[in-house]
């Protein structure tokens, strides 16, 4: 039977028979409306257009409603959100580009993982953002962040001369490539985050604890490194994106090294897949694969008398494909044990700091019923852990907040891989 699905349809044509036979079968009633569309092409799809017509929105418009999506989006689980009510509520009028559902997007990618259509929020989300940012219809404490990152190279808005703060009074070595004056083995990205946020300082003292002890030639940009940038670009802001990786680019490509080790798979995502268009080609290693490699060598002999639970980063799971080596870390720590949550690897929760999530929070309160971090916190405790163990550097602050929030201190402790791996070396993790 052919038949016209095309919006151009005349509503007015549509009707449902009472009785209607199609190739001698009875099709009478409901049946009909799968022959006959009816009632979805009154809607005025210029809203739906407005976001099909970006340069990477188009996939918006293939959404057939089946709802696979709405079961793993981690936003949904604490709200009231998913690709498809936002195709739904753009059939319907909305204006997504005004709208607070345009900021809640984690860019987690579950939702593409699961859709038959490939409707790709990862593209849809900061093609849309963008459009908001040259409009200037931006959160306030998002925009903050942008000028701050803008203004001094990292989200936080502190001194870049303060970067290099957490090497001061430690016992071993953390050299500046710069003063070095010659190739290194490899060249630490540290980010922002584990060179200014209290703990992330901790967990950074941690790794270049455990790299001196492995013997790496290693050294650290110091004010040269500049944010990444990826968090920037998921939240729209591609300008500021493209001012950061030229500038980080220029920094690198006056250096000598064989691998670029990052702490952030934030970083990790960059590097990989948006820095080589603009001429940085690096060898790139997230810190859990580049210590996975060497478990050997790590001489893990002191016990860590811990049971662990991991949340898996979006960023270096779903993103990049890296769930192996922070279980393979963790297996390896002496009288530990690991115990998963319910979502892991691939279906895993997102923190809710993904796509500019980091620094949205003001707004996801008032639509949601508590943070994601929160409700990954519940899903840790019920494990029996006693531990948390992350391995981005966005997750220590965001995890130790909610482990207050849901009165879970005593309870539960967030370590960074590199802390507990520290631990059972018998090295300081102060
Ligand atoms: S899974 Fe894809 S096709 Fe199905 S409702 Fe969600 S966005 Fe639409
Ligand atoms: S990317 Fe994640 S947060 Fe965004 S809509 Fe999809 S599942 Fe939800």
């Amino acid at each position: 039977m052919g038949r016209d699905v095309s919006p151009k349809i005349d509503p007015s044509r549509v009707r449902e028979h009472e009785t209607f036979e199609l190739d001698g079968v009875d099709i009478s009633g409901h049946w009909n409306r799968m022959f006959e569309q009816r009632v979805i092409f009154d809607y005025d799809v210029a809203q739906l257009d407005r976001v099909t017509d970006l340069d990477g929105g188009e996939s918006m418009g293939w959404c057939y409603q089946c709802s696979q999506c709405i079961g793993v989006c981690p936003v949904d689980h604490v709200g009231d959100y998913g690709p498809r009510k936002i195709f739904r509520k753009l059939q319907v009028g909305m204006d997504f580009f005004t709208s607070d559902d345009l900021w809640l997007c984690t860019t987690c990618a579950n939702c593409l993982r699961v859709c038959p259509k490939e409707v790709d929020m990862l593209q849809i989300m900061p093609a849309a953002r963008k459009e908001a940012v040259l409009e200037g219809a931006v959160p306030a404490e998002l925009q903050d962040v942008f000028e701050k990152t803008a203004r001094y190279g990292n989200p936080l808005g502190k001194n870049p001369k303060r970067r290099i703060a957490w090497t001061k009074g430690l016992e071993v070595d953390v050299p500046l490539v710069s003063e070095l004056g010659r190739k290194v083995d490899v060249l630490w990205w540290v980010s922002d985050y584990p060179s200014y946020h209290p703990r992330g300082m901790e967990a950074s003292r941690s790794l270049a604890r455990v790299l001196t002890k492995l013997g790496i030639d290693f050294a650290i940009l110091g004010a040269e490194e500049r944010h990444d940038g990826d968090s920037m670009l998921r939240a729209g802001e591609q300008g500021l994106f493209e001012m950061l990786a030229d500038q980080n680019i220029e920094a690198l490509n006056s250096y000598e090294f064989d691998v670029l080790l990052t702490t952030d798979p934030h970083a990790y995502n960059a590097f990989v897949h948006e820095y080589p268009e603009r001429g940085g080609n690096y060898n790139v290693e997230h810190y859990a694969r580049f210590l996975a490699d060497r478990i050997g060598d790590l001489n893990l002999s002191e016990d860590v008398l811990s049971t662990v639970t991991f949340h898996d980063p979006c960023y270096l799971g779903r993103h990049n494909g890296e769930y192996d080596a922070p279980r393979d870390l963790i297996e390896a720590l002496p009288g530990a044990n690991f115990v998963e949550m319910w979502r892991n690897k691939q279906n895993g929760y997102c923190c809710g700091g993904g796509g500019g999530g980091m620094w949205l929070d003001g707004l996801a309160a008032e639509h949601q019923s508590m943070r994601l971090s929160e409700k990954r916190v519940l899903e840790a405790v019920e494990t029996g852990a006693d531990t948390l163990c992350v391995v981005c550097p966005y997750e220590v602050s965001r995890f130790e907040d909610a482990v207050k929030s849901t009165n879970n201190d005593g309870a539960l402790v967030v370590r960074d891989i590199s802390e507990l791996l520290a631990e059972a070396m018998g090295l300081s993790t102060a």
